[in-house]
């Protein structure tokens, strides 16, 4: 798009959404800005739900993005409480659950993920995901009165969740099917320092095993059952096996929906049409790779990169991807992607102290760097991460083998 638009729909209303609309006036746009959203409450936060807010340390309100007299001052429409249920990519309008019609000159995607959930779950009582601000809460009231949680799913997710459980003074056992938990994320040897942590904390690990059903009586969970056979009596499981990119209401659109939305290296689904944070899948330059990340500072920095391109920069976005995890009294970070064949190299601290910060190369090329308790110094090696994603657009294959299966799914067919 060469002329700016007089309008923007933002569909989505929570961490990519609005950054998208704060972006958009902080750049000086001052033409009409809707946020639809399919959640009753006001814009929230996502990372203090597995932490603070289910632990209880917040209430649940703490964890709403912006004061209201911040969101007014934004000057939005902010329409809450009604679904998007399709996109017409020609004329850039948006139908909705209520039957609203919606159009703008340029319209940014940020539904982000939904849970994925385990079969059967549906049909039986204290089987929980988490996933939204009421997930959180309903969860919490739960816990408060359980003894035995078993988590099924050992990502990211799962493991803050027992790690929360655990500090509540529960029983807490943790399974799913890699060696260690967050192992797609960590590594194996970074996973098997949280799995050290914990299994010191009191977390009952089953790892290396699959999950094949769960048990009930009169319509209540009692337990899970590992396709090792055994059985994990249980008062509450939480399903955290990962999310599926909320792109259901785009099936008619014409847009290419694959693992999320496929976009260009602008973030450009279509003309006027964008996608930011966990439903967009983009082109990353640098990786020379369509590339979907789930965290939450990918969603505020792509949405200030898809505010400007919307505005006239047309910049490809090519980030350094980035997340952290807080569980017990640990903060992990990590910039880049971690290979699976990772060479880990520790360039500072120790990790037997639990304060460490370690490059992790593939190749001979820095793919990562890892900090544990050590923000400040993981920053600075940051850089030589960002160096290596600097090389030109199609990466050789060399460099490419070690990266995770998540991005090397997406390599097996870039666009
Ligand atoms: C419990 C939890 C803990 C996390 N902890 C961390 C962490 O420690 N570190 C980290 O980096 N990341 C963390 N994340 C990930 C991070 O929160 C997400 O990456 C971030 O929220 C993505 O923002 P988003 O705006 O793209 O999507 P979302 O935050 O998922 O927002 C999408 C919004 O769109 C709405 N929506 C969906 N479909 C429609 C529709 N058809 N019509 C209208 N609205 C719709 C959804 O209901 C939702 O409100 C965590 C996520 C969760 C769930």
């Amino acid at each position: 798009m060469t002329v700016p638009p007089g309008s923007v729909l933002v569909v989505g209303a929570s961490a990519g959404g609005l950054t998208t609309a704060e972006a958009l006036r902080r750049k000086g746009f001052e033409g009409r800005i809707t946020l639809l959203g399919d959640e009753t409450h006001l814009p929230y936060d996502r990372p203090p739900l597995s932490k603070q807010v289910l632990s209880g340390a917040w209430e649940p309100v703490r964890a709403q993005l912006r004061p209201e007299p911040a969101l007014r001052a934004l000057d939005a429409e902010l329409v809450l409480g009604d679904r998007a249920t399709g996109l017409d990519v020609m004329n850039r309008t948006v139908r909705t659950e209520s039957g609203r019609r919606l159009g703008a000159d340029a319209i940014v995607i940020a539904t982000g993920v939904r849970a994925r959930t385990f079969p059967g779950q549906a049909n039986l009582a204290s089987v929980h995901v988490i996933r939204t601000l009421d997930d959180a809460v309903a969860l919490r009231a739960e816990l408060a009165v359980a003894g035995r949680l078993v988590v099924v799913g050992d990502g990211v997710l799962g493991a803050e969740v027992a790690a929360t459980g655990s500090g509540l003074g529960l029983d807490v056992t943790l399974a799913g099917p890699q060696s260690v938990p967050m192992e797609s994320q960590f590594g194996a040897w970074a996973g098997g320092l949280l799995g050290d942590l914990h299994t010191e904390q009191g977390v009952r690990l089953r790892l290396g095993t699959g999950v094949s059903g769960l048990a009930g009586v009169s319509g209540r969970v009692t337990g899970v059952v590992l396709e090792s056979g055994e059985r994990l009596p249980a008062d509450v499981v939480v399903v955290a096996i990962g999310g599926i990119p909320a792109t259901d209401w785009l099936a008619d659109s014409g847009l290419t929906c694959e693992n999320g939305i496929v976009c260009d290296a602008t973030c450009r689904a279509a003309d006027g049409i964008y996608a930011v944070g966990d439903v967009a899948r983009w082109r990353h330059q640098g990786l020379g790779a369509l590339l979907r990340l789930e965290n939450r500072t990918n969603a505020t920095e792509q949405a200030v990169a898809v505010a400007s391109n919307i505005l006239g920069a047309d910049q490809p976005y090519t980030p350094v991807p980035y997340f952290w995890t807080d569980q017990y009294d640990v903060k992990v970070m990590v910039h880049g992607l971690i290979p699976a064949d990772a060479e880990v190299e520790v360039v500072e601290g120790d990790p037997a102290a639990r304060r460490f910060v370690a490059l992790c190369r593939s190749g001979g090329v820095a793919r990562a760097v890892v900090g544990w308790n050590m923000p400040k110094q993981t920053r600075v090696h940051r850089g030589q991460v960002a160096d290596a994603l600097t090389l030109a657009d199609g990466v050789p294959a060399g460099v490419r083998q070690g990266l995770p299966s998540s991005a090397l799914e997406d390599l097996a067919s870039p666009a």
